[in-house]
């Protein structure tokens, strides 16, 4: 061929390759964004989020970090699209979504306003209500016992023990946390019989547990503690100190170590509320009980003596003991860890039924991988506990074998039952919500709440007619004034924290902290 025209047709071919290539190029370029169209991205409630700190723990890649006790998305590039983050937020702050959507509706329990629930008289309240932190689940117990006196309460009117068997209150509250305690330390003011049944062996056991020197933050701060319980800034120990000194002069009457196990509405309107321990009647209920959910049991012989523990509540409680730790979780693996550090010379066994502990967070694995090389913790991968006896346990072992071994300690650490499924059998429903669903603040509730004295002229009235125009929703949207706890002087608990000689910071109490 002319080499004239040669040269042109491969300049052309070359242009053309060229051409090409900068089209595979740019389509190469564009795949990433294409695919990160599709990626799951994180939305977060500030107002849910209680800076719990779980999602952070969680992440494989520290994506995510604490900001003002808020979790906050900071390195997005390291996301390697687990949802972990997501599974392990006990609130539903943190949700994922595919990038370009919206995020997914958020599942609430359906209350009134008043956080009273389609059953009339069972009330939910605090983080299980979904208006998690300590301030509003300590304001939200003081607005549900003024409310029942403004519903059909009738202080006393069950009258006292019915039966031997049988305690008859105006009020059930379950849980010690800041909601039930203030509920009780309102239902104390208001001169109602009520208790406290609180299935750990501590109050408040949610703040107590937090990590040793965590800092309990008094949010909301722009909605004012109105409860009678003080909620302030403080390190955790110190706070459950001032409440347990509060509780002691206050003299509540709170039952340790009693799980609720069924409430029932009876057809006269009360309700049968039953524990491991006992029975209640009782005209209102307040279930208080937080997220964490129920502990798993294993439902095996000899799991109810006391040498058995759903929790580990203090390892250095253990010294020079054969203990033997059931799950192969990271509570499982912590609470092994942390019995079996060389100051305690406890022998630690544990029972995991899986064959490796896959879904340890990666120090926890590296930490336990040491402690069994070095001989702390012995490992039986594949083995079922079979029954507990008088100091020992009965293990069947990965190859079919049965075996005793002596320990003086068990705890059960196979996770929780989210309440969902109890509280829904108790009747109160669920509703869709978008993720940004916000109740309204718990401190205007208290206070409309206790502007007005109880009715006792009209004692039957339905809340809503006996509320109306009481209640002002628009009030609700407008902007905050200061206002004080209404509780008069010479009744109750107004000047607790200057008597109990509490720390300048208890004095807070009611202010509001500007930010
Ligand atoms: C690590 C961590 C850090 C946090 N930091 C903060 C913070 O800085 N500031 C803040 O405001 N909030 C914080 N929160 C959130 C705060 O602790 C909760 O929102 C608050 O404790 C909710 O109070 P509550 O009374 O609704 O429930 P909880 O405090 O959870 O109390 C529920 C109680 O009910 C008991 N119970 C449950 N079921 C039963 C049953 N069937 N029978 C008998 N008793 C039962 C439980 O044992 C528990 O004692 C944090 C939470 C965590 C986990
Ligand atoms: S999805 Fe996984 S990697 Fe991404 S932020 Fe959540 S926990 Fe971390
Ligand atoms: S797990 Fe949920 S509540 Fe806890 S810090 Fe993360 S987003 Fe907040």
């Amino acid at each position: 061929m002319d080499p004239v025209i040669i040269g042109p047709l491969i300049a052309l071919g070359f242009i053309g390759l060229l051409v090409a290539y900068r089209v595979v190029v740019a389509a190469s370029k564009k795949a990433p964004t294409e695919s990160k169209a599709k990626l799951m991205v994180h939305a977060i409630n500030d107002e849910r989020c209680t800076g719990c700190d779980a999602c952070v723990l969680v992440c494989p890649t520290a994506v995510l970090e604490l900001k003002n006790n808020k979790s906050k998305v900071i390195r997005f590039d390291d996301c390697i699209q687990c949802e972990q983050c997501a599974v392990v937020c006990p609130t539903t702050a943190l949700v994922m979504f595919r990038e370009g959507t919206e995020p997914p509706p958020v599942l609430v329990p359906d209350l009134d306003d008043y956080y009273q629930s389609k059953v009339p008289g069972l009330y939910l309240l605090g983080e299980a209500a979904g208006k998690p932190l300590v301030k509003n689940a300590v304001n939200l117990g003081r607005a549900a016992v003024e409310h029942s006196l403004r519903t059909n309460m009738r202080p006393g009117a069950l009258g006292p023990q019915a039966k031997p068997d049988l305690t008859c209150v105006d009020v059930v509250i379950v849980g010690s946390g800041p909601a039930g305690l203030s509920a009780a330390m309102a239902c104390q003011q208001r001169k109602l019989s009520y208790v406290v049944l609180e299935k750990d062996a501590f109050v408040a056991s949610t703040i107590a547990r937090y990590p040793k020197g965590k800092y309990v933050m008094a949010e909301p701060y722009d909605v004012r503690c109105v409860g009678l319980l003080p909620v302030y800034d403080s390190p955790k120990d110190k706070l459950i100190l001032d409440w347990n000194r509060v509780l002691t002069q206050v003299g509540l009457d709170i039952r340790l170590r009693e799980v609720v196990e069924k409430i029932e509405r009876q057809p006269a309107g009360t309700f049968a509320v039953r524990s491991d321990k006992g029975k209640y009647l009782a005209q209102k209920v307040m279930l208080c009980i937080g997220t964490r959910g129920k502990p798993r049991r294993l439902n095996v012989p000899g799991e109810d003596q006391a040498m058995v523990q759903p929790l580990l509540d203090d390892p250095d409680l253990y010294t020079g003991k054969t203990l033997l730790v059931i799950g192969g979780g990271d509570s499982a693996v912590e609470a092994a860890l942390s019995l079996a550090t060389q100051t305690l010379r406890n022998k630690v066994i544990i029972s995991y039924r899986g064959k490796a502990f896959n879904r340890v967070k990666a120090k926890n694995r590296q930490a336990i991988d040491l402690a069994i090389a070095e001989k702390r913790i012995l490992v039986l991968f594949g083995s079922n506990v079979k029954q507990f006896g008088d100091g020992n346990v009965v293990l069947k072992l990965a190859e079919g074998r049965e075996r005793s071994i002596p320990i003086q300690g068990a705890f059960v650490l196979i996770g929780g039952d989210p309440p969902i499924k109890w509280l829904e059998d108790m009747g109160i429903g669920y509703v869709p919500k978008p993720h940004s669903f916000v109740r309204p603040p718990t401190d205007l509730l208290v206070e409309r709440l206790i502007g007005r004295q109880p009715s006792n002229d009209k004692p039957n009235l339905p809340v809503s007619e006996e509320l109306s125009g009481f209640f002002d929703h628009a009030a609700l949207a407008s902007p905050r004034k200061e206002a004080t706890i209404m509780v008069p002087k010479d009744q109750f608990l107004l000047h607790l924290p200057e008597k109990l000689q509490l720390a300048p910071e208890a004095q807070k109490v009611s202010q509001i902290r500007h930010q």
